[in-house]
């Protein structure tokens, strides 16, 4: 019987592809084209209450110091929003952050919130997205069934 190292069991197993390439957005761009004419649009100011209810609810988890929004970045089709510990916001030390900070996408056309992830950076997150290749929490349950 020979006991051969197993150090290598443990693969990170990547696809090969890096992060999204940015030229395939474009075709997102033309999506609107898909949508019905009238197709209800949300303001950047809903598309925050939403985002703000979310992080109110993660806030107000035992766990969890108090969290606000500190950043939103516009899309085509959805705003991204950033978020911290408030006392990150106010000292800028990392110390004061918190990980698992997942930005929140939500869509304009619907209004409906998304987690993305903390993995990858955001960019990916949104390919996944416009490629119909996202899902999470939010959206599954909104689904019809599992
Ligand atoms: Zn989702």
């Amino acid at each position: 019987m020979t006991t051969t190292g197993k150090a290598g069991e443990y693969v990170h197993r990547l696809d090969g592809h890096a992060a999204g390439t940015p030229d395939r957005i474009d075709r997102a761009a033309n999506a609107s084209i898909l949508l019905p004419h009238n197709a209800p649009v949300i303001s950047e100011q809903e598309a925050r209450s939403t985002a703000e209810e979310l992080v109110r609810a993660m806030s107000s988890e035992p766990d969890v110091p108090p969290l606000a929004i500190m950043g939103v970045e516009e899309h085509p089709e959805c705003w991204v929003f950033f978020y911290q510990t408030v006392r990150y916001i106010e000292t800028g030390s990392i110390m004061d952050g918190v990980a698992g900070n997942a930005p929140i996408l939500v869509e304009r056309t619907t209004g409906q919130p998304h987690w993305t992830g903390t993995a990858r950076s955001i960019s990916y997150y949104l390919t996944e997205y416009a490629n119909g290749r996202h899902t999470c929490e939010l959206c599954r349950s909104s689904g019809a069934t599992m």
